[in-house]
């Protein structure tokens, strides 16, 4: 940093910043100021891109720095020249340690005028208070003597309502004129419309003041960028416009506005919305979501039975047995219910009167009554006295003469047996699903997908549609594609043809031959282009200006680390453990453990591998552990915050993971971390069972790296405290946005608030990113965001050095870095960070 020390008095002295889009122009006033005041003053500056003289920008970063080369006790002033300056000054003020930020300070004096009063009152050691005041009265002395200048007087004249300037052949219209105008251009009256207005007013001659109408704000002069811009007008509202000049003139100049107006200030805002409007609509495809990309052909397996049939048993435990009843009555109730909810945007009314009306049929007193007599009476078990009620029910139906009647057997028999199957815990095998399947359901769980043998199934379509939730991320990461939100699962028949492609979202019940050959043919073009991309993939990611971008995999499983290996994975960057919890009954033992990981680390040939500690809870639960029902499982007990109540469990887990670690590559890395002092006693485990082991005299990794996953909107805020703590940090997207923009993950009626490329995410990451390098510690990025190659730009431009993923994405993201350069993607991201208020806005930048 460029700062003039001055031997011992520095101290004494507070500090100077110049902050101007131009380096050059912040060095030669910095010199100045220097000069003026004859002072050894500290005195820094900040300013282009990258430190460069010819490239334009701010950097909040490279602020933050200068301001702490010249801090002292006696604090710091800064002069930014305009706009994004401002920003960056004011973020640079929020990374800052609390502490210190309470002693700086952004004049809003002039720059040259400011920073040559406060260097001079600095110099003859006044107080940073009495220097501000000096320098925010700078321009006082410029005003008072401009003043007296009579020509400036007329330059000034439109600026200060003084009389319009007109030709002697124009009449003046006394009372001028007043109109309202509607502002449609996606953005409203930003820098470049509020240019166009002002130059149209300008041309005009007239006076022209501007009201917006619809925030009350105004009226402000209309030749005044920063009035214009303070009005902030938005796409929809009103403003009113009114004009004094010559009859003519003003007739003109509305003319002019109208045309300006009309055509959206020349911005293509609308057609560009539309456009991406379009593609989201097409996309959703009337609500069906690509969870996993990929084109499947094959023979439907209902993975829900819809069997009525079950051996007529007895129990004495009636209490017991009409609890049971109770329990999965009203589980089934509540699951028709979320996917009532899930249907209410893309389903039809006739659709979703249907599965409301499932809900009635639950209701039937006939068929609650029944079965509680039966139970009570007969001494049947609940599951028994069920099958035997529906059973009456729908035979009572199948009686009926009326056909529309008739039909409605079938609803009965779907949703009792959802009912029967809850009661007899019946859930299939998924490892013995035949080959060639599309599995059909209606939700799967995480533990359902990690047992679905990726060569044996060409596919899945679910009514879920949730893509971040845990199963559509493993059937991503074993390359099986699936779809959700399809909400007809119910009618599909067993055995029935299946047809699927997932970047288009189509699918085709029994498809005939040409539509059968038509996605064969698409998926061969697929798979070469993958295999091509494949052959690349273990080539390094390098950006075209030099930048090595790591790119790692996620993984739950050996299937998916050899997935990795083979996708070209520089390693792995995220190894989930829950899922070696899952689909058990009771947790795996150290040895279990130890010998998972043993072979994780050995597929990997000699690659970093960061093991994740157990992260359960939210929707990934485990019968065994008998964790509470709650309200809001993802503001529940998950992952870090269950430790001290299992403490044995993740000693033992924890044991594993070191022993595994032992001559590998390992990094530990701690999930859901929200408190400063959850971190600290998360590291004091890990340390208390390195000392057991090594008391034990058992081998061991130590030292080992630790790092926190960023993934609470807390973790964000605390992230310069944390890295004084965490040896690295990775931001897991899937949590964070749904924490930032209180969006369930799993809840399909928040799909447009799940969304990553929101400001707010973005402005998060970029927050993680200064505290990570200020500490000097790596962060990356573990989300599926990552995987998102249109994203790479945008996360290369906002400083991530390490991206990690489903495995199948390796080669495409690789092939994306390769593409671009760093310089070009920072320069885009001061719109993004600071200029954007919604994911279009941040799309539109990247061409999205
Ligand atoms: C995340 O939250 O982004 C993440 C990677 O963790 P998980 O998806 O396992 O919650
Ligand atoms: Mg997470």
């Amino acid at each position: 940093k460029q700062h003039q020390k001055s031997g011992n008095k520095v101290n004494k002295m507070f500090g100077i910043v110049i902050v101007s889009h131009s380096r050059v122009l912040a060095r030669s006033l910095s010199e100045l100021a220097a000069e003026i005041s004859g002072k050894n003053i500290p005195i820094a500056y900040a300013g282009g891109v990258e430190g460069k003289d010819k490239s334009f920008g701010t950097d909040a970063t490279d602020i933050m720095e200068t301001i702490e080369s010249v801090y002292s006790d006696e604090g710091v002033i800064i002069f930014a020249d305009m706009g994004s300056a401002l920003l960056s000054s004011e973020t640079a003020l929020d990374f800052l340690d609390p502490e210190k930020g309470e002693h700086v300070y952004i004049s809003s004096g002039p720059i040259v005028e400011g920073v040559i009063s406060a260097a001079i009152q600095c110099g003859i050691g006044s107080s940073l208070k009495v220097s501000a005041a000096e320098a925010e009265a700078s321009l006082i002395q410029k005003i008072e003597y401009l003043k007296k200048d009579e020509r400036t007087l007329a330059i000034l004249s439109p600026l200060r309502k003084g009389p319009p300037s007109m030709s002697a052949s124009e009449t003046i219209s006394g009372a001028g004129e007043k109109k309202a105008f509607k502002i449609r251009n996606i953005n409203g009256i930003h820098a470049r419309p509020a240019a166009k207005f002002i130059k149209a007013v300008s041309n005009s001659g007239c006076r022209v003041e501007v009201t917006n109408l619809s925030k009350g704000k105004g009226p402000v002069n209309g030749l005044s960028l920063n009035r214009l811009s303070t009005l902030e007008v938005l796409e929809g509202e009103e403003i009113l416009v009114s004009a004094e000049g010559s009859e003519k003139s003003v007739s003109l100049f509305f003319n002019n506005i109208e045309t300006l107006i009309n055509d959206n200030f020349g911005e293509n805002d609308k057609d560009d919305a539309e456009k991406s409007l379009k593609i989201n609509s097409e996309l959703f495809n009337g609500g069906i979501v690509s969870l996993s990309e990929g084109i499947a052909l094959g023979k439907a397996y209902l993975l829900d039975e819809i069997s009525l049939n079950t051996a007529r048993e007895k129990s004495e435990n009636t209490d017991e047995e009409l609890e049971k009843l109770k329990t999965a009555v009203n589980r089934v109730k509540s699951e028709i219910k979320n996917s009532v909810n899930k249907g209410k945007r893309n389903l039809p009314a006739d659709k979703m009167q249907i599965i409301e009306t499932h809900i009635y049929l639950l209701d039937d007193p006939d068929l609650i009554e029944e079965s509680i007599r039966r139970i009570s009476e007969e001494k049947l078990t609940a599951a028994s006295a069920w099958s035997l009620s529906s059973k009456d029910i729908v035979k009572r139906y199948e009686n009926l003469t009326d056909i529309y009647m008739k039909v409605r057997s079938s609803d009965v028999k779907d949703v009792s047996s959802r009912v029967l199957n809850c009661l007899l815990d019946k859930n299939k095998d998924p490892g013995e699903i035949p080959e060639g399947s599309v599995v059909i359901a209606e939700s799967l769980n995480p533990s359902q997908v990690l047992r679905f043998d990726p060569d044996k199934i060409n596919g899945i379509l679910i009514t879920d549609s949730d893509t971040t939730s845990h199963a559509a991320i493993l059937a991503k990461s074993l390359g099986i594609p699936a779809l959700g939100g399809y909400e007809k699962t119910s009618l599909i028949k067993q055995d029935q043809m299946i047809g699927f492609d997932s970047s288009s979202c189509e699918v085709y019940l029994d498809p005939g031959k040409s539509i059968q050959k038509d996605l064969l043919g698409r998926k061969e073009i697929l798979c070469k282009k993958k295999l091509e991309l494949q052959k690349k993939g273990s080539e390094p990611a390098i950006t075209k200006d030099g930048k090595h971008i790591m790119v790692y995999a996620n993984i739950s499983s050996l299937a998916e680390a050899e997935a990795a290996v083979k996708n070209g994975a520089d390693g792995v960057g995220v190894l989930r453990t829950e899922f070696l919890f899952l689909d058990k009954n009771s947790p795996p033992t150290e040895e279990e453990q130890y010998s998972f990981f043993s072979s994780v680390f050995k597929k990997m040939e000699g690659k970093p591998v960061t093991v994740r500690t157990l992260d359960i809870g939210g929707d990934k639960k485990i019968p065994y552990m008998n964790l509470p029902v709650e309200n809001n499982p993802f503001l529940g007990l998950r992952g870090v915050r269950i430790y001290d109540d299992y403490i044995d469990l993740i000693k033992i887990h924890i044991r594993a993971i070191l022993r595994a670690g032992f001559e590998n590559d390992l990094k530990i890395m701690i999930p859901m971390i929200s408190r400063y002092d959850e971190c600290l006693k998360s590291y004091n485990l890990i340390n208390n069972v390195h000392k057991d082991l090594l008391e034990e005299n058992i081998q061991h990794i130590w030292p080992v790296e630790i790092g926190i996953m960023i993934e609470t909107p807390a973790s964000v805020i605390m992230a310069y405290e944390l890295a004084g703590i965490a040896d690295f940090f990775s931001i897991g997207t899937n949590d964070l946005t749904q924490y930032l923009l209180a969006a369930e993950r799993g809840n399909p009626d928040l799909a447009a608030y799940s969304d990553p490329y929101d400001p707010s995410v973005l402005r998060a990451l970029r927050k993680t990113i200064l505290a990570a390098e200020r500490a000097g510690i790596e962060v990356s990025l573990c989300g599926e965001f990552g995987g998102d190659t249109r994203a790479i730009p945008l996360l290369i431009g906002i400083g991530i050095q390490s991206l990690s993923m489903n495995p199948f994405k390796i080669p495409e993201v690789k092939e994306a870095v390769k593409n671009v350069s760093v310089k070009d993607c920072s320069e885009k991201i001061v719109h993004v960070l600071f200029k954007s208020v919604s994911p279009l806005d941040v799309k539109k930048i990247f061409n999205i």
